[in-house]
């Protein structure tokens, strides 16, 4: 049955792929997305296929737990090996560390817990006073202000959180500058849009003469952003503008980024894949230090492998690579057994181009 929504009209998106061909004008042209659930839509809806062969649609750094740096999944690793109580989301239980996983660790006795958010794991050390409960926050701006919140709601004092969270902006900084890179267009992530505004995007659109467009996360909120970004082009703009206006507002929602002012400080972060990014990760600030899971325990630094031999998720983060030019796709790694951190969760390139390319 033909879907109608109006999100989903095909005569309303046909229109609009007419305009993207008559823009496009058979150039070449390189379009970056940083967020998982564009990704989903895109290969769900088979969004590449409408477009014209000149237009390339790239999946860039949008997912949290593949950019988690191996390091600090190997932290909780050693926190749960010292008998306290490790909760996180779903899929960071199966991250793939230095040599192990957190699901792995469960099954030889660690206490690994699965939540939905941070205010699960509170629930927890409540209910366990005398035992340490330490939450693995992972996450972009998106996540950030609702483990702010618990933070700045006074968390039981056997509460802690090892953060790995990070800030988008940055990264496309990243990718900007590598050589050869390429891009002649941002689809700014909605969600992280909806915390920081789509005028956050604003600076970067100016400094690297790049349109950016904040798009939803219907098939038709895609390619308007595309029509959108070749628009721009057209008229020599780069600026950063919305399309997902039912939700995004330029300033972007006030209350959360005061929250996150007050709890976070941000820093330099590792990202898998990508290095240290300056100024790229929220952490703790000193005043709610108690509750730091890194300065609250003694965690022996240790030699982290990012990549493990074969994988190319440092290549398919980058957009660099199709999951399907990794030779370990599909076969030594799936996603009932991920290998790279890419085949683990709905967010990930690998995982999403498995689920919508093999029967
Ligand atoms: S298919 Fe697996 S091993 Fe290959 S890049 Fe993706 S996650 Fe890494």
């Amino acid at each position: 049955m033909k879907q109608s929504t109006g999100f989903r009209d095909a005569r309303y998106a046909q229109a609009i792929v007419n305009e993207i061909s008559s823009l496009v004008d058979g150039r070449n042209i390189r379009i970056v997305h940083v967020c998982g659930t564009h990704e989903d839509t895109i290969s769900q809806h088979g969004v590449r296929s409408l477009l014209p062969d000149s237009i390339k649609l790239v999946a860039g750094p949008g997912c949290p737990v593949c950019v988690c740096a191996a390091k600090d999944v190997d932290m909780a690793i050693e926190l749960s090996r010292k008998g306290h109580i490790i909760t996180t989301f779903g899929d960071m239980v199966r991250v793939p560390a230095t040599n192990s996983t957190l699901a792995k660790e469960r099954s030889n006795g660690a206490d690994v817990r699965v939540v939905y958010g941070a205010s699960d794991a509170v629930s927890i050390a409540r209910d366990n006073p005398d035992r340490e409960v330490v939450f693995v926050g992972v996450g972009f701006e998106t996540t950030a202000p609702t483990i702010a919140l618990e933070l700045l709601g006074k968390p039981p004092s056997n509460f802690s959180i090892l953060t790995s969270l990070k800030v988008i902006p940055p990264a496309m900084e990243i990718l900007v500058n590598i050589e050869g890179f390429g891009v002649d267009g941002f689809i700014t992530p909605g969600h992280v849009s909806t915390i920081i505004g789509s005028s956050a995007f604003q600076p970067f659109a100016e400094k690297h003469r790049v349109p950016c467009v904040a798009a939803g996360f219907e098939p038709l909120d895609v390619l308007e952003s595309i029509r959108m970004i070749l628009k721009q082009i057209q008229e020599g703009r780069a600026d950063s503008e919305n399309e997902y206006t039912r939700v995004v507002k330029p300033e972007g929602n006030l209350a959360a980024q005061r929250v996150l002012a007050q709890a976070f400080r941000i820093d330099d972060a590792p990202w898998r894949g990508l290095g240290i990014i300056k100024k790229s990760g929220y952490y703790i600030k000193k005043e709610l230090a108690e509750h730091d899971a890194r300065l609250r325990f003694e965690i022996p630094e240790t030699e982290s492998v990012d990549i493990l031999p074969g994988c190319r998720c440092h290549e398919v983060i980058l957009g660099m690579t199709d999951p399907l030019e990794c030779s370990l796709f599909g076969t030594r790694c799936t996603p009932e057994d991920p290998y790279g951190p890419c085949m683990v969760g709905h967010e990930g390139t690998c995982r999403i181009r498995h689920e919508y390319t093999m029967d």
